[in-house]
């Protein structure tokens, strides 16, 4: 039978041709299929030493590098759960994911603050630089490159992920075997990977978009990556002319765009550039196309459901759609008693596929409440799917403003001010009204700080486009907008924004 561990579509490759590469570094270093390979399985043989078996987690909180990567393999590798941790979390942070999922190891670069405190009794803490050096590195020295890969079911855990957790307490979501080769096939190959590819990396790792997405694909695929630390639009417009393809968020094109220097030259090598985590505006889908030539390839996720919409690779892709459903994965449309509702409507998308969590950590009775009986899971985002199957998303379930017993879906309102050429962003939120229980609210930026848009011109477009109810009772112009690692606004922030404003806080 053959094994259901992710690594070994993985390790197949290496077979095939050790030596090609998998990453060229910032500093022009390559690292090849054989080095990842022998690493990872020195760091699997440590880690078994050091005590972890099969379904442990190891909660690793650390920069990308080969080694990070390694890391996460030698992971799979001996069936334990990887547990990445957003590098930007603070110890009060980290103590609630820490204390919720109980990992054996404890992994971080040995400079960010005494931890000690905050680790529960039977984990253990390690560091490891970027270079592979520090306390773990002592303890792999002496381990072999050689290590049997574990076999494994497809429904066994591979890794635990905690969502961004823009609203409430994050809940970890565990990502079986299967979901993680499920998604890496099938996105390599209705994407059209392959190892001609050079992927620009220049996402966080600790997000799905990062690892199981961007990574894993060129894993599966054979693609070369080209790994930036982060993301920095004048050094990604120099990587983009030896590149194919790149995955980012929509903060990304937005600095893409701002910078003079994108031009159809830039992106001569260019075959696909992709969209994804957070809504991209249909406006900067089209100024990309007008700068670039490029259509920005728009798909929607998330850390349960990995991937489920897609616009395709050949055929329409349409700015203000994520697509798709993918092949494997099932969406409707559903009402307050999960039944679908006709096409054309708005309502809650549901969904289920094999790319799709297993469960909530340590949590059966949330995991069953965000499946329905027939074994969906609600997303908790708003949709409509039109009569070619193309997939909109008009805002989170808990977005929703009800302003005097009508519903209004902030996108719709939001795309509307977004045409406008004075206005960069909105972000649509209820504000408290003493009428009307919520209120419309704008925050905008302008495209221009110095030509601002007058709220009288904001409120008077939207009064032109949409019903009564939806006109913004106030239009707030604003610099920046708040936002989590993955560049999601955060719309509790702002709503507690206006609560303050109201309750004179
Ligand atoms: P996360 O779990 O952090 O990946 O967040 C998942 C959420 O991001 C989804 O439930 C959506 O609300 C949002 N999201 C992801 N992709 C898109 C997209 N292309 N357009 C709009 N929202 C998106």
């Amino acid at each position: 039978m053959s094994n259901g561990n992710f690594y070994s579509t993985f390790e197949a490759s290496v077979g095939r041709d050790p030596s090609a590469v998998v990453f060229e570094l910032e500093d022009g270093r390559t690292v090849s299929r054989q080095w990842l390979h022998g690493q990872s399985g020195r760091y699997a043989n440590a880690l078994r030493e050091l005590g972890c078996v099969a379904g442990d987690r190891v909660a690793v909180q650390l920069d990308k590098s080969a080694h990070v990567f390694a890391l996460y393999l030698a992971c799979l590798r001996a069936g334990l759960c990887y547990l990445p941790m957003n590098t930007a979390y603070k110890p009060a942070e980290l103590a609630y994911l820490l204390q919720d999922a109980q990992p054996k190891a404890f992994f971080n670069d040995g400079e960010s603050g005494e931890v000690a405190d905050i680790l529960p009794a039977a984990t253990r803490p390690f560091s490891l630089g970027p270079k592979g050096e520090g306390t773990f590195a002592e303890a792999a020295a002496a381990a072999s490159e050689s290590f049997s890969t574990a076999g494994m079911r497809e429904e066994d855990a591979a890794a635990l992920l905690y969502t961004s957790g823009t609203t409430g307490r994050p809940k970890g979501a565990v990502l079986s075997h299967r979901a993680l080769s499920y998604s890496a096939r099938t996105l390599s190959d209705i994407w059209g990977f392959s190892s001609d590819d050079v992927l620009l990396h220049t996402l966080p790792i600790f997000h799905s978009h990062g690892l199981f997405i961007a990574f894993n694909v060129a894993l599966a695929s054979g693609a070369r990556l080209l790994l930036r630390s982060k993301f920095d639009a004048a050094n990604a417009l120099r990587a983009l002319s030896r590149s194919t393809v790149f995955m980012g968020v929509p903060t990304y094109y937005h600095r893409l765009l701002a910078d003079p220097a994108l031009s159809k030259d830039v992106c001569r090598s260019m075959r696909l550039f992709v969209s994804g985590s957070a809504p991209l505006s249909a406006d900067v889908h089209r100024e990309f196309e007008a700068r670039t030539g490029h259509r920005i390839l728009e798909r929607y996720g998330s850390t349960e459901a990995m991937i489920i919409c897609s616009n395709p690779l050949d055929g329409e892709r349409r700015p203000g759609s994520v697509g798709l459903p993918i092949p494997g994965a099932e969406l409707r449309i559903a009402g307050q008693s999960d039944e679908a509702l006709p096409t054309g409507s708005i309502g809650v998308i549901q969904a289920r596929g094999p790319g799709f969590f297993s469960e909530y950590w340590n949590k059966p009775d949330q995991t069953r409440a965000e499946f329905t009986a027939d074994g969906y899971f609600r997303t908790g985002d708003l949709g409509r799917i039109d009569e070619e199957g193309y997939v909109t998303i008009t805002g989170r379930a808990k977005d929703l403003i009800i302003s005097g017993g009508y519903n209004v879906y902030p996108a719709e309102v939001e795309a509307v001010i977004d045409e406008m050429p004075s206005v960069r962003e909105t972000a649509v939120v209820g504000g408290p009204h003493a009428d009307f229980g919520e209120c419309v609210v704008a925050f905008v930026i302008p495209a221009d700080a110095n030509r601002p848009p007058a709220a009288a011109d904001v409120i008077q477009r939207v009064k032109s486009s949409l019903a009564n109810y939806k006109v913004p009772k106030q239009v707030i112009v604003v610099d920046d907008l708040p936002r989590n690692t993955m560049g999601k606004v955060l719309k509790n922030e702002l709503r507690a924004s206006l609560l303050a404003a109201s309750s004179g806080t």
